[in-house]
């Protein structure tokens, strides 16, 4: 299923054009627009499920697939001695803008921990 007005669905459909990295008949990667790490990019199921606390028991094939796809690139882009961050925002709180499930890859230089600035401890 595709959402009409999802910006993630118009860069699957290739509405929107995008740095596509890899895509098969379930999941679709691309370079992220802003990139917070010499290497970030996104990996997206191509079916729309808004966040993934909306993830359904149905879903889990196409979720393992898409989280087996992102570490291959991220060994293809050279990253895996040095390794990546993977991440899902989920809802607004945790950081999420773009309502369609995406898995962001980071790597190439040294990640921060915990994920929030220090003065707010
Ligand atoms: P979120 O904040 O939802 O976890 O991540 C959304 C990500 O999508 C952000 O890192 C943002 O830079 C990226 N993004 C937003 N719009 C576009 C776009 O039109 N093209 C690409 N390639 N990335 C986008
Ligand atoms: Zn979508």
């Amino acid at each position: 299923m595709m959402s009409e007005n999802c910006l993630f669905c118009k860069i699957i459909r290739g509405e929107i054009p995008s740095k596509k990295i890899y895509e098969d008949d379930d999941v679709f990667a691309f370079y992220d627009i802003e990139p917070q790490a010499p290497v970030h990019f996104l990996v997206v199921p191509k079916h729309h499920i808004p966040t993934l606390m909306d993830m359904q028991p149905c879903d889990s094939e196409i979720m393992g697939k898409l989280l087996y796809r992102a570490q291959v690139l991220a060994k293809e882009l050279g990253l895996e001695e040095s390794g990546a961050r993977f991440v899902f925002n989920c809802k607004a709180e945790a950081g999420q803008t773009v309502f369609h499930i995406h898995l962001h890859v980071l790597g190439g230089r040294q990640m921060g921990w915990p994920p929030y600035p220090p003065e707010n401890h």
